[in-house]
Protein backbone atom coordinates (compact mmCIF):
# COMPACT_ATOMS: atom_id res chain seq x y z
CA UNK A 1 0.00 0.00 0.00
CA UNK A 2 2.59 2.29 0.88
CA UNK A 3 4.52 1.48 -2.35
CA UNK A 4 1.37 2.36 -4.18
CA UNK A 5 1.43 5.67 -3.04
CA UNK A 6 4.98 6.58 -2.81
CA UNK A 7 5.18 5.34 -6.84
CA UNK A 8 2.20 7.77 -7.19
CA UNK A 9 3.69 10.56 -5.39
CA UNK A 10 7.04 10.02 -7.46
CA UNK A 11 5.12 9.98 -10.57
CA UNK A 12 3.16 13.38 -9.50
CA UNK A 13 6.36 15.24 -9.00
CA UNK A 14 7.70 14.36 -12.00
CA UNK A 15 5.11 14.97 -14.19
CA UNK A 16 5.58 18.54 -12.37
CA UNK A 17 9.14 18.96 -12.93
CA UNK A 18 8.00 17.91 -17.05
CA UNK A 19 5.34 20.71 -16.66
CA UNK A 20 7.49 23.55 -14.84
CA UNK A 21 10.07 23.11 -17.66
CA UNK A 22 7.47 23.17 -20.71
CA UNK A 23 5.37 25.78 -19.77
CA UNK A 24 7.04 28.19 -16.88
CA UNK A 25 3.67 28.30 -15.40
CA UNK A 26 5.52 29.06 -12.29
CA UNK A 27 6.63 32.58 -13.66
CA UNK A 28 4.28 35.13 -11.97
CA UNK A 29 1.68 37.23 -13.58
CA UNK A 30 2.65 40.74 -14.67
CA UNK A 31 -0.27 43.03 -13.66
CA UNK A 32 -2.23 44.02 -16.41
CA UNK A 33 -1.79 47.91 -15.58
CA UNK A 34 1.36 46.99 -17.81
CA UNK A 35 1.22 47.38 -21.52
CA UNK A 36 2.53 44.43 -23.94
CA UNK A 37 3.43 44.85 -27.19
CA UNK A 38 3.05 41.66 -29.37
CA UNK A 39 5.83 40.91 -32.30
CA UNK A 40 4.60 39.35 -35.28
CA UNK A 41 6.15 38.95 -38.77
CA UNK A 42 3.89 37.09 -41.02
CA UNK A 43 0.62 35.54 -41.21
CA UNK A 44 0.47 32.45 -43.30
CA UNK A 45 0.26 28.80 -43.30
CA UNK A 46 3.35 26.85 -42.43
CA UNK A 47 5.57 25.50 -44.70
CA UNK A 48 6.42 22.08 -44.52
CA UNK A 49 10.17 21.93 -43.09
CA UNK A 50 10.26 25.62 -43.65
CA UNK A 51 13.33 26.64 -40.58
CA UNK A 52 10.97 29.91 -40.63
CA UNK A 53 7.70 28.88 -39.63
CA UNK A 54 7.98 30.02 -35.96
CA UNK A 55 7.72 33.58 -38.10
CA UNK A 56 4.48 32.02 -40.02
CA UNK A 57 1.56 32.46 -37.45
CA UNK A 58 -1.04 30.84 -39.44
CA UNK A 59 -4.22 32.83 -39.58
CA UNK A 60 -6.80 30.56 -37.51
CA UNK A 61 -4.23 30.99 -34.78
CA UNK A 62 -4.08 34.61 -35.01
CA UNK A 63 -7.41 34.81 -35.23
CA UNK A 64 -7.97 32.97 -32.29
CA UNK A 65 -5.34 34.93 -30.00
CA UNK A 66 -7.78 38.33 -31.17
CA UNK A 67 -10.86 36.41 -30.22
CA UNK A 68 -9.46 36.12 -27.01
CA UNK A 69 -7.59 39.00 -26.30
CA UNK A 70 -10.60 40.76 -27.48
CA UNK A 71 -12.86 38.39 -25.06
CA UNK A 72 -10.41 38.93 -22.12
CA UNK A 73 -11.15 42.73 -22.41
CA UNK A 74 -7.51 43.69 -23.92
CA UNK A 75 -7.53 46.82 -25.83
CA UNK A 76 -5.36 47.91 -28.74
CA UNK A 77 -2.97 50.23 -29.52
CA UNK A 78 -0.70 51.48 -31.73
CA UNK A 79 2.87 51.61 -30.41
CA UNK A 80 3.20 55.51 -31.54
CA UNK A 81 0.15 55.94 -28.97
CA UNK A 82 1.11 53.51 -26.38
CA UNK A 83 4.59 55.04 -25.90
CA UNK A 84 3.54 58.53 -25.44
CA UNK A 85 1.01 57.63 -23.20
CA UNK A 86 2.69 54.69 -21.06
CA UNK A 87 2.42 55.84 -17.68
CA UNK A 88 -1.84 56.23 -18.28
CA UNK A 89 -2.35 53.47 -20.72
CA UNK A 90 -5.20 51.87 -19.28
CA UNK A 91 -5.31 48.59 -17.99
CA UNK A 92 -5.38 45.78 -20.75
CA UNK A 93 -3.49 47.62 -23.38
CA UNK A 94 -1.49 45.61 -25.77
CA UNK A 95 -0.48 47.09 -29.13
CA UNK A 96 0.29 44.31 -31.92
CA UNK A 97 3.29 44.85 -34.50
CA UNK A 98 4.45 43.14 -37.92
CA UNK A 99 8.18 43.73 -38.79
CA UNK A 100 9.28 44.11 -42.50
CA UNK A 101 5.86 44.14 -44.36
CA UNK A 102 5.32 41.11 -45.90
CA UNK A 103 2.19 40.95 -48.11
CA UNK A 104 0.26 38.40 -46.01
CA UNK A 105 -0.27 41.31 -43.41
CA UNK A 106 -2.89 42.64 -45.90
CA UNK A 107 -4.09 39.62 -47.67
CA UNK A 108 -4.07 37.59 -44.60
CA UNK A 109 -3.96 40.01 -40.96
CA UNK A 110 -5.94 42.57 -42.26
CA UNK A 111 -9.35 40.99 -42.63
CA UNK A 112 -9.00 39.42 -38.99
CA UNK A 113 -7.67 42.58 -36.98
CA UNK A 114 -11.07 44.22 -38.84
CA UNK A 115 -13.06 41.52 -37.83
CA UNK A 116 -11.47 41.80 -34.08
CA UNK A 117 -11.78 45.68 -34.27
CA UNK A 118 -7.95 45.96 -33.68
CA UNK A 119 -5.02 47.75 -34.88
CA UNK A 120 -1.30 46.84 -35.53
CA UNK A 121 1.83 49.00 -36.34
CA UNK A 122 3.81 47.82 -39.15
CA UNK A 123 7.47 48.43 -39.07
CA UNK A 124 8.10 48.52 -42.86
CA UNK A 125 11.22 48.12 -44.92
CA UNK A 126 11.04 51.37 -47.33
CA UNK A 127 12.99 50.02 -50.06
CA UNK A 128 11.52 46.03 -50.44
CA UNK A 129 12.12 46.02 -54.17
CA UNK A 130 15.72 44.66 -53.42
CA UNK A 131 16.45 41.16 -52.15
CA UNK A 132 18.00 41.30 -49.62
CA UNK A 133 16.86 38.40 -46.67
CA UNK A 134 15.30 40.13 -43.91
CA UNK A 135 15.12 37.05 -41.92
CA UNK A 136 15.39 37.52 -38.29
CA UNK A 137 17.08 34.74 -37.30
CA UNK A 138 20.37 34.99 -37.14
CA UNK A 139 21.20 30.99 -37.24
CA UNK A 140 22.32 29.27 -40.27
CA UNK A 141 19.00 29.38 -42.02
CA UNK A 142 19.10 33.29 -42.58
CA UNK A 143 21.12 32.14 -45.74
CA UNK A 144 18.48 30.35 -46.98
CA UNK A 145 16.90 32.84 -49.38
CA UNK A 146 13.41 31.71 -48.23
CA UNK A 147 12.13 35.26 -46.79
CA UNK A 148 14.20 36.68 -49.99
CA UNK A 149 11.75 35.23 -52.08
CA UNK A 150 8.65 35.71 -49.78
CA UNK A 151 6.17 38.09 -51.09
CA UNK A 152 6.65 41.87 -49.98
CA UNK A 153 3.81 44.54 -49.82
CA UNK A 154 3.69 47.09 -52.48
CA UNK A 155 3.14 50.40 -52.11
CA UNK A 156 -0.09 50.71 -53.32
CA UNK A 157 -0.94 47.60 -50.89
CA UNK A 158 0.61 49.76 -48.06
CA UNK A 159 -2.02 52.69 -48.95
CA UNK A 160 -4.74 50.29 -48.54
CA UNK A 161 -3.51 49.45 -45.15
CA UNK A 162 -3.48 53.09 -44.19
CA UNK A 163 -6.58 53.63 -45.51
CA UNK A 164 -8.15 50.77 -43.54
CA UNK A 165 -7.07 53.70 -40.49
CA UNK A 166 -6.28 49.51 -38.60
CA UNK A 167 -2.43 50.21 -39.54
CA UNK A 168 0.07 53.25 -38.67
CA UNK A 169 3.40 52.78 -40.01
CA UNK A 170 7.04 52.82 -38.38
CA UNK A 171 10.30 53.10 -39.52
CA UNK A 172 12.90 49.93 -39.86
CA UNK A 173 15.42 51.40 -42.05
CA UNK A 174 15.92 51.47 -45.74
CA UNK A 175 17.50 48.52 -46.39
CA UNK A 176 16.99 46.66 -42.85
CA UNK A 177 20.86 47.82 -42.18
CA UNK A 178 22.36 45.40 -39.26
CA UNK A 179 22.78 48.67 -36.98
CA UNK A 180 25.89 46.63 -35.28
CA UNK A 181 27.92 46.71 -38.83
CA UNK A 182 26.93 50.15 -40.09
CA UNK A 183 29.00 52.69 -39.10
CA UNK A 184 27.46 56.30 -37.60
CA UNK A 185 27.39 58.13 -40.59
CA UNK A 186 25.64 55.07 -42.57
CA UNK A 187 22.94 54.60 -39.65
CA UNK A 188 22.04 58.41 -39.51
CA UNK A 189 21.34 58.21 -43.31
CA UNK A 190 19.20 55.21 -43.04
CA UNK A 191 17.10 56.72 -39.91
CA UNK A 192 16.31 59.58 -41.08
CA UNK A 193 16.46 58.41 -45.14
CA UNK A 194 13.57 55.72 -44.07
CA UNK A 195 11.65 58.01 -42.32
CA UNK A 196 11.50 60.49 -44.76
CA UNK A 197 10.74 57.96 -47.72
CA UNK A 198 7.61 56.69 -45.83
CA UNK A 199 6.27 59.89 -45.04
CA UNK A 200 6.42 61.52 -48.23
CA UNK A 201 5.12 58.14 -49.98
CA UNK A 202 2.44 57.28 -47.50
CA UNK A 203 1.14 60.83 -46.64
CA UNK A 204 1.91 59.73 -42.64
CA UNK A 205 3.62 60.57 -39.75
CA UNK A 206 6.13 57.80 -38.93
CA UNK A 207 6.97 58.40 -34.68
CA UNK A 208 8.24 54.76 -33.73
CA UNK A 209 11.11 52.04 -35.01
CA UNK A 210 12.23 48.79 -34.81
CA UNK A 211 16.07 47.82 -35.13
CA UNK A 212 16.28 45.32 -37.92
CA UNK A 213 17.21 41.87 -36.91
CA UNK A 214 16.55 43.16 -33.10
CA UNK A 215 20.46 44.19 -33.10
CA UNK A 216 21.65 47.64 -32.07
CA UNK A 217 24.75 49.07 -29.84
CA UNK A 218 24.49 51.61 -27.03
CA UNK A 219 24.55 54.80 -29.25
CA UNK A 220 21.67 54.25 -31.29
CA UNK A 221 19.08 54.50 -29.09
CA UNK A 222 20.15 57.94 -28.92
CA UNK A 223 20.43 58.08 -32.58
CA UNK A 224 16.74 57.15 -33.01
CA UNK A 225 15.84 59.76 -30.73
CA UNK A 226 17.88 62.54 -32.92
CA UNK A 227 16.53 61.34 -36.21
CA UNK A 228 12.99 62.39 -35.03
CA UNK A 229 11.25 59.20 -33.84
CA UNK A 230 9.59 59.34 -29.94
CA UNK A 231 10.23 55.23 -29.40
CA UNK A 232 11.67 52.39 -30.73
CA UNK A 233 10.80 48.78 -30.22
CA UNK A 234 13.46 45.71 -29.73
CA UNK A 235 13.54 41.80 -29.83
CA UNK A 236 14.34 41.73 -26.22
CA UNK A 237 11.71 39.71 -24.66
CA UNK A 238 9.29 40.41 -22.06
CA UNK A 239 6.68 42.70 -20.40
CA UNK A 240 7.93 46.14 -18.48
CA UNK A 241 6.84 46.61 -14.99
CA UNK A 242 8.65 49.95 -14.36
CA UNK A 243 5.82 52.62 -14.89
CA UNK A 244 8.47 54.87 -17.25
CA UNK A 245 10.39 52.71 -19.56
CA UNK A 246 13.18 53.68 -22.10
CA UNK A 247 10.87 54.32 -25.04
CA UNK A 248 14.08 53.47 -27.22
CA UNK A 249 14.44 50.20 -26.27
CA UNK A 250 11.14 48.71 -25.80
CA UNK A 251 10.23 45.06 -24.75
CA UNK A 252 7.95 42.78 -26.80
CA UNK A 253 6.59 39.63 -26.58
CA UNK A 254 7.29 37.74 -29.95
CA UNK A 255 4.56 35.48 -31.04
CA UNK A 256 5.78 32.07 -32.51
CA UNK A 257 4.09 30.36 -35.04
CA UNK A 258 4.84 26.95 -33.33
CA UNK A 259 3.53 27.80 -29.78
CA UNK A 260 0.07 26.56 -28.82
CA UNK A 261 -2.83 29.18 -27.09
CA UNK A 262 -2.28 27.99 -23.94
CA UNK A 263 1.69 28.95 -24.69
CA UNK A 264 0.38 32.19 -26.16
CA UNK A 265 -1.88 32.80 -22.98
CA UNK A 266 1.47 32.18 -20.78
CA UNK A 267 3.07 34.70 -22.85
CA UNK A 268 0.76 37.13 -22.25
CA UNK A 269 0.26 36.59 -18.83
CA UNK A 270 4.07 36.59 -17.87
CA UNK A 271 6.06 38.28 -21.17
CA UNK A 272 7.46 34.28 -21.03
CA UNK A 273 7.65 31.90 -23.48
CA UNK A 274 7.74 28.08 -22.75
CA UNK A 275 11.12 26.35 -22.87
CA UNK A 276 12.81 24.27 -25.39
CA UNK A 277 10.75 26.39 -28.34
ZN1 LIG B 1 12.96 43.04 -39.71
Amino acid sequence: MNLMWETMALGAAAGGVWYSSRFAWWRPSVAVRHPRILMYHMIQSHRTGSPSNGLRVPPPMFEAQLHWLRSEGWNFQFTSELADHWPTAGEKTVAITFDDGYRDNLTNALPLLEKYDARATLYLVADRTSDRDWSSQKKAHHNSGELRNEPKLTDAEVDTLLASGRFELGGHTVTHLNMTRADRPTKERELRESRNQLENRFQTKIKTFAYPFGLYGSEDPDLVRQAGYSSAVTTHSGIHTESNPDRFQLRRIKVSGRESMSEFRLRIRTGWRAWNK
